[in-house]
């Protein structure tokens, strides 16, 4: 019988590791499944565009994968049996497997915060950003909107918002300092940004309650808003949890660096759903920057498990943090292996035009998951740094 090879989610890393798998391994020896609980791949990195209006093309994932040999499934996960070795699906059907890579990704992380599921809306998965899109849409000039959170996510959706509807009085709230580990030259560009853009900033804010009408801080303090958008992390989905799996306390599949689980050999982990350690024994953040190549990594490990062949290793390793801030402008925050900033950045429209290619090279990517990416992800990291140092000279 053929190796039943069966891939879970199919967002940037599940269906990166499907596609190369289908491309490393021969159709007669292997039985290659991709359940996803939607029948289009959505582009998580452009939630905040969506939830701002924008529309985004759509990528169906029969298409995607007509011709290579994935076979399609399109249903909701609902268990793991790691023993038995089989996945539950909400359709009542079974699915059972010789190898499992678990790519189910995350959602929305409320913290434990009061009030977050009934007042506050998210933007980490498609319907959230698409209900925020709505009740944006109702807003009437001088409604309030207060972004929770100060990280990657929070800075994109701020800006985004900002930009499209000036005409709105928008606010966010961070735990620390606006960018706080970004480089000098990272943050003060950012601080001209959300000037610019009108954006009031409540630092070393740290939100104890989510009510109807807006937050209370730590110490009691209020901000009203109109409208709370809760962008405070990722949190995984209990699936990986409920089964006999070794996860760690934040619910993630524990893996080596093979991205296979250190507890059942059979399963594979990728992308947010994995924790795995990166360079300096980091654990790789949440992100699609560490998400494609521990993709790469383990279908890479299972074909040359399956055929007798050496391991090759991808790059684990951070290169840029990358953020838009509109779609005019943007910061490319140059880090260090394990995601420390360095002095170098892009900014500006340059920054805005380099992020959207990595947005769309992400998706490439799905499309074609063994042609070369870390080359050109090198070539242009090359390319835009020195870029970077002519914009910086003259800046
Ligand atoms: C607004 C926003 C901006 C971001 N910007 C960046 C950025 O600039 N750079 C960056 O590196 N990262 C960014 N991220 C983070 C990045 O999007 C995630 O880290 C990345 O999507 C994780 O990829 P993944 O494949 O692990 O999971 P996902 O992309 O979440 O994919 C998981 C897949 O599993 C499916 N699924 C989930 N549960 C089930 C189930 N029970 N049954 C069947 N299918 C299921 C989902 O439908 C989905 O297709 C951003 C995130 C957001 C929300």
């Amino acid at each position: 019988m053929n190796h039943r090879i069966v891939v879970l989610g199919a967002g940037y890393a599940g269906a990166i590791a499907a596609g190369r798998l289908a491309k490393r391994l021969r159709r007669e020896d292997v039985h290659l499944t991709l359940v996803n609980a939607e029948p289009d791949f959505v582009e998580r990195v452009r939630m905040h565009q969506l939830a701002a209006g924008q529309d985004l093309k759509p990528r169906p994932l029969a298409d995607m994968f007509q011709g290579t040999g994935v076979r399609l499934r399109v249903d909701r996960v609902t268990a793991v049996d790691v023993e038995a070795k089989t996945v539950a699906l909400k359709s009542g059907d079974e699915l059972a497997y010789d190898t499992l890579v678990y790519g189910l990704g995350s959602a929305a992380a409320d913290h434990g915060v009061p009030g977050v599921a009934e007042h506050a809306y998210e933007l980490a998965s498609r319907p959230g950003a698409l209900r925020l899109r709505e009740r944006l849409a109702e807003l009437g000039a001088g409604a309030r909107v207060l972004v929770v959170g100060g990280g990657l996510t929070g800075l994109e959706a701020v800006t985004e918002i900002a930009e499209t509807r000036p005409d709105l009085d928008v606010a966010l709230a961070a735990r620390e300092g606006l960018g706080g580990w970004l480089s000098g030259r990272g943050r003060s560009h950012l601080r001209g940004v959300v000037e610019r853009l009108g954006i009031t900033v409540h630092e070393r804010a740290a939100v104890e309650r989510v009510e109807a009408g807006g937050v209370v801080l730590e110490g009691g303090r209020a901000v009203g808003a109109d409208v709370t958008v809760w962008t405070a992390g990722f949190a995984v989905h209990p699936i990986a949890a409920a089964s006999t799996l070794e996860v760690s306390g934040t619910g993630q599949i524990v893996v080596d660096a093979t991205m296979r689980s250190v507890s059942h050999p059979d399963v594979y982990a990728v992308g947010d759903a994995a924790l795995a350690m990166g360079p300096g024994d980091k654990p790789l953040r949440m992100s699609c920057a560490s998400g494609v190549p521990v993709a790469w990594q383990a279908a890479d490990a299972i074909a040359a498990r399956l055929t007798g062949r050496k391991i090759p290793k991808a790059p684990l390793r951070y290169f840029n943090q990358c953020i838009s801030l509109g779609r005019r402008d943007g910061l490319i925050q140059f880090v260090t292996a394990d995601d420390r900033a360095k002095g170098s950045l892009l900014k500006g429209r340059t920054a805005a035009r380099y992020k959207e290619l990595v947005c769309k090279g992400a998706v490439w990517g799905v499309a074609h998951p063994t042609l070369g990416l870390p080359v050109r992800r090198h070539r242009m990291e090359r390319e835009a740094a020195a870029e970077g140092r002519a914009v910086e000279a003259t800046a």
